[in-house]
């Protein structure tokens, strides 16, 4: 089976992490420092803390930006749950709009949901959370005006977003008095095994982050406020290192990959190909396809079983949105506004393999195999047909 993710290690991990061991010097050190520095430069900001995972860093960045109990964040319903839960681990309420349909928040939605609050609850809005879902960036323009104009913090969930860029620059530059939080999960672009890395321009947000990771000391024994501890271990900035050199050459991977996918599968009925808006650059964590409209749910379990049957592995990111399970449901903290656009795409997306290690054979397979599927299921057209029009039409 082709699997959707795949983990392949460079090498010369094994050195990098056998030397770390050799030294002794397992925890924080001078293997993470070396990490934060690379992902400093490699994302143009100015400071980049290293944190044991995605979602503490996504906790942290709101605590370091002043945001907690009784304050809100509005966000992204279609995202994965750590969204969700490093919101309510800080004490703040999520309130959640709708996505467009490229998977992104609609900075149109945020405006709406924000200048129709009433103006207590308009007062205790203090952040956005826009999610770079699949690899592709949020529109950051629009919500760093909606963010200036009401005096909110911009909090990234980059998680899926390594070296993706838009016209705003790259996914956690710029942040201004915000941050961006990238996950080193094992399937994300960049890994680490677990970990995670937030970057700020924000001197004091950095300063902060990097107490609050730390139990709040920045002298042993000396504590000046209230911490954890979510320090990443040079064992693991080592998995990362020696990835990190790679990270633009895998990532080009990643994209030519899809480019392949999307020329040979636009005639594939039924289905709908991700959406790259210009002046983006999307890097591609996922390959997300949308089944059309008149396809319900049990149409999506066959497309999947019957890929499955073909040998092509796909995946359901999310099956549902974030919020919609019981042990998030009547909390006052959990505030869900019009979000049918994301309900909706959350029945019909399927996600196929698009990372960096598909060999030509395995992209000959997904493409024949997504086509064969979808004319199987929602096409009135034969898959010689389609050929026809494809070569017709010079691809
Ligand atoms: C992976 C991920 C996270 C959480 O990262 P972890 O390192 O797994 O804690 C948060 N948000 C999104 C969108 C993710 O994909």
């Amino acid at each position: 089976m082709i699997p959707v993710s795949r983990v392949r290690l460079d090498p010369s991990t094994e050195a990098r992490v056998l030397a770390v061991l050799r030294s002794g010097h397992l925890v924080q050190g001078p293997v993470v420092e070396e990490l934060e520095q690379h992902f400093a430069t490699m994302h143009h900001a100015a400071h980049a803390v290293a944190v044991s995972n995605g979602t503490i860093a996504l906790e942290l960045a709101l605590r370091a930006s002043g945001i907690g109990r009784g304050d809100e964040v509005v966000t992204s319903p279609f995202t994965f749950v750590a969204t969700l839960n490093a919101i309510l681990a800080v004490g703040a309420t999520a309130r959640f709009v709708d996505i467009a349909d490229d998977f992104l928040i609609n900075p149109e939605s945020v405006a709406d949901a924000i200048s129709n609050l009433d103006p207590w609850h308009r007062s205790r809005v203090r952040a956005i959370m826009p999610v770079h879902l699949f690899g592709q960036t949020a529109d950051m323009s629009a919500l760093r005006e909606i963010a200036k104009a009401s005096d909110l913090a911009l909090i990234e969930d980059a998680a899926q977003a390594h070296l993706a860029s838009g016209p705003h620059g790259i996914a956690g530059s710029g942040t201004g008095r915000g941050a961006a939080c990238f996950s080193l999960y094992a399937t994300k672009n960049l890994t680490a095994g677990e970990g995670g890395m937030i970057t700020t321009d924000d001197d004091a947000v950095a300063a902060q982050l990097r107490l609050l990771r730390n139990q709040g000391m920045r002298v042993r024994y000396e504590y000046e406020t209230i911490g954890t501890n979510a320090r990443l271990s040079d064992l693991h900035a080592a998995v990362a290192m020696a990835q990190i050199g790679n990270l633009e050459q895998s990532t080009q991977q990643r994209a030519a990959n899809a480019n392949r996918l999307t020329d040979a599968l636009r005639e594939a009925p039924g289905i709908l190909l991700p959406q790259v808006h210009p002046g983006h650059r999307h890097v591609f964590h996922q390959y997300t396809i949308v089944l059309s409209a008149e396809n319900g749910p049990a149409e999506r379990h066959r497309f999947i079983s019957e890929l499955a049957a073909r040998g092509v592995g796909s995946a359901i990111y999310y099956p549902r949105l974030a919020f919609d399970y019981s042990c998030y449901s009547n909390r006052d903290d959990v505030v869900v506004h019009d979000v049918s656009n994301a309900r909706n795409i959350a029945t019909r997306v399927v996600s196929l393999p698009v990372n960096s290690t598909l060999d030509e054979d395995e992209l000959d397979s997904i493409i024949s195999s997504v086509i064969e599927v979808a004319t199987l299921l929602f096409g009135g057209t034969s898959p010689a047909q389609l050929a026809g029009n494809a070569s017709a039409n010079g691809a």
